[in-house]
C-alpha cells in the first residue's frame, strides 16, 4: 500500500487524477466527507459524500481506517474496501492529510509506503490555493495555516517528491507503487 499525503492545495487530487487515468491497474481508495461536492466532483469517483450523521456512525462501528477533521469538514478511508484489495494484492494508493497518515503508520506498522508531496517553494503553494478560487477567503486562511505545519512534516515520510509537474509525479508514483508491491 502506498500513502500520498502533503499540504492542501500542494496538488496531490491532480496527480491522483491523472494517476486514476493513466494507471487503472493502482486502486486509489475514494474516501468518505461531509464536504460539499466541487463543480465536476462526482459522487463515488473522487469521494462518497456523505452527511455528518452517516460519517458519525462510520466512525462509532469502526468502519473507518483513519479519519480527520480538516478545514470544517471529516474526512476518512473506509476500512473494508481497502483491505479487500490488500488481501487480492491489488496495488492500492490512499491520498490523505498529513494526521491521516499518521494514524496510518499507527494500524500497518511498517507495511505501507509513505510518500510525500511537496509544493516547489511557499508562494507556489500559496499561488495554488489561492487561485482555485472556489473557498472563501477564510477558508483559504485556514488551509494556509495548516499547510504550513504541514510542511514541516516531509521527514516523517520514507519519499519527498517535489510537485514541478503532474506528469513527472505521476511517473515517480508510478515505480514507486509498483515497487513497493
Ligand atoms: P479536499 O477538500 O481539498 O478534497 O481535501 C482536503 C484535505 O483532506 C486534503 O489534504 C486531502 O488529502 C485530505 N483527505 C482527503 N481524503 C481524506 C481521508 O480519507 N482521510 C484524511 N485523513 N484526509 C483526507
Amino acid at each position: 500500500m502506498t500513502v500520498l499525503s502533503g499540504p492542501s492545495g500542494v496538488g496531490k487530487s491532480t496527480v491522483v487524477a491523472e494517476l486514476r487515468r493513466r494507471s487503472p491497474e493502482i486502486w486509489i481508495s475514494v474516501s468518505v466527507t461531509t464536504r460539499s461536492p466541487r463543480p465536476g466532483e462526482v459522487d463515488g469517483r473522487e469521494y462518497h459524500f456523505v452527511d455528518d450523521r452517516e460519517f458519525d456512525r462510520m466512525a462509532a462501528a469502526g468502519e473507518l481506517l483513519e479519519r480527520a477533521e480538516f478545514a470544517g469538514n471529516k474526512y476518512g478511508t473506509p476500512r473494508e474496501p481497502v483491505r479487500r484489495q490488500l488481501e487480492h494484492g491489488v496495488p492500492t494508493l490512499l491520498e490523505i492529510d498529513i494526521a491521516g497518515a499518521r494514524q496510518v503508520r499507527q494500524a500497518v506498522k511498517g507495511d505501507a509506503l509513505f510518500v510525500f508531496l511537496k509544493p516547489p517553494s511557499w508562494a507556489e503553494l500559496v499561488r495554488r490555493l489561492t487561485a482555485r478560487g472556489t473557498e472563501p477567503p477564510e477558508v483559504v486562511e485556514r488551509r494556509l495555516a495548516v499547510a504550513r505545519e504541514e510542511l514541516a512534516a516531509a521527514s516523517e515520510f520514507d519519499v519527498t517528491l517535489v510537485n514541478t509537474s503532474v506528469q513527472e509525479v505521476c511517473r515517480q508514483m508510478v515505480t514507486l507503487i509498483n515497487s513497493d508491491q
